[in-house]
């Protein structure tokens, strides 16, 4: 098998399961009790809530452990929504946010809340002159993610903090994507709040944090016990956050190197499909991505098409973002960034790891070459298109 499909889920590192299973056979306490096995558990939900903060900067008290990513964005945008009401209910987002984002948005747009979503560029940036305009007296909170699921685009997200701040806007960045693969500062960048998530950098799955800012006024999402300081109730997941804690650890120690290695292959891989396969090209900038994205547009092809092809010569790819798999809706991504529909269906989603080789690159290379020549052979739009072309010359 030949996994690349690292933007929708990771492997959970060896360390890390080894790190997590005492906490399943011996040290089960529940971290609220009294005695000395809760003891040991509460100690180490404070270890991976520090390890945490640390790589953003931030306070251990700014912490908050959700089940994940989609959780930390529901209740950031939710939870500032219902504090900040007062001031106004005008939240700036992007085309091209997770759903986790652009769901909860449509949830407040039906409570009265009014949302403007950004355009990007072709390359999937957000224009800064677009925010500023964007910007009103009634305006809340800025929400846009770091680095994109589906393209991997980075976003200027200093230069977007600094525009929230001299605005006196909150801030929340979906750095799910981003999060292990690139250095992230909060005070550098102005964060307020910031959504991560476990098992997207090697960790186990159902686990996440939601970076708040000390301070805010944001209400408890899980209403019950006393758990992440009355915020988010609910037992902590202790061995998620003992495994969350140890992959961190392990995406920082490696970053640099990885980020190198991955970019090496992801580019040859993308040199390679851009020169030999015809009608093809590069969804994203060149530069501006995610160390292991690579994604990519098929002219004349259906993408699940070749997704499944390419699955039973045991390869895992995706069409876009996993959420909008088994839709027959093209990616918001994709529009959003000019492509018109028929191209962005013929489109495939190739995220690596520091695990993935050269030899790998060349056999999907030579793969999804033969797939989509066959796969176009089939296709009535292509024999037009031949057909035409051959009028011309
Ligand atoms: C995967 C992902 C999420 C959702 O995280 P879960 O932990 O799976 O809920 C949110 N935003 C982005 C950008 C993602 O890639």
């Amino acid at each position: 098998m030949i996994y690349l499909d690292n933007a929708a889920t990771t492997k959970t590192a060896p360390e890390v399961v080894e790190a997590m299973l005492p906490y399943f056979t011996e040290l089960y306490g529940n971290p609220s009790s009294i005695y000395d096995l809760a003891a040991g558990s509460k100690k180490a939900i404070t270890a991976g809530r520090e390890i945490i903060a640390n790589a953003i900067g931030a306070d251990i008290n700014e912490i908050y452990f959700t089940a994940g990513g989609s959780e930390a964005d529901n209740w950031a945008l939710v939870a500032t929504a219902e504090a900040y009401a007062e001031k106004g209910k005008h939240i700036i987002t992007s085309k091209i946010e997770h759903h986790a984002i652009l769901h909860t948005c449509e949830y407040l747009a039906k409570r009265g809340y009014e949302i403007t979503y950004l355009n990007v560029d072709e390359s999937g940036v957000v224009r800064l002159d677009e925010l500023e305009k964007a910007i009103r007296d009634d305006t809340i909170l800025i929400s846009i993610m770091f680095a994109n699921n589906e393209i991997g685009t980075i976003q200027p997200i200093k230069e977007i903090g600094e525009i929230a701040k001299k605005h006196g806007i909150l801030f929340h960045t979906d750095a799910v994507q981003a999060f292990g693969q690139l250095p992230i500062n909060v005070d550098e960048f102005h964060i307020d709040m910031m959504s991560a998530s476990g098992h997207k950098l090697n960790g186990p799955k159902g686990i996440g944090f939601c970076y708040i800012r000390k301070g805010l006024k944001i209400r408890s999402f899980i209403h019950g016990g006393a758990q992440e300081r009355s915020r988010r109730a609910g037992t902590e997941n202790v061995p998620g956050i003992v495994g969350f804690g140890k992959a961190v650890e392990r995406a920082l120690s490696m970053m640099t190197e990885k980020a190198r290695r991955e970019m090496e292959l992801r580019d040859y891989l993308i040199d390679r499909m851009l020169t030999e396969i015809p009608y093809t090209r590069l969804n994203g900038g060149r530069t501006n991505r995610l160390p292991n994205n690579a994604n990519f547009s098929f002219e004349f092809i259906e993408g699940e098409s070749l997704l499944i092809m390419l699955d039973m010569e045991g390869i895992c790819g995706s069409s876009g973002s996993a959420c909008t798999s088994g839709s027959l809706d093209p990616s918001h991504v994709l529009l959003a960034i000019g492509l018109r529909h028929e191209i962005a269906h013929g489109s495939l989603r190739l995220t690596l790891s520091e695990e993935n080789t050269k030899e790998e690159m060349d056999i999907v290379v030579d793969k999804v070459k033969a797939i989509v020549e066959k796969l176009r052979n089939m296709s009535p739009l292509y024999e037009d298109f031949v057909k035409k072309a051959g009028k011309e010359i």
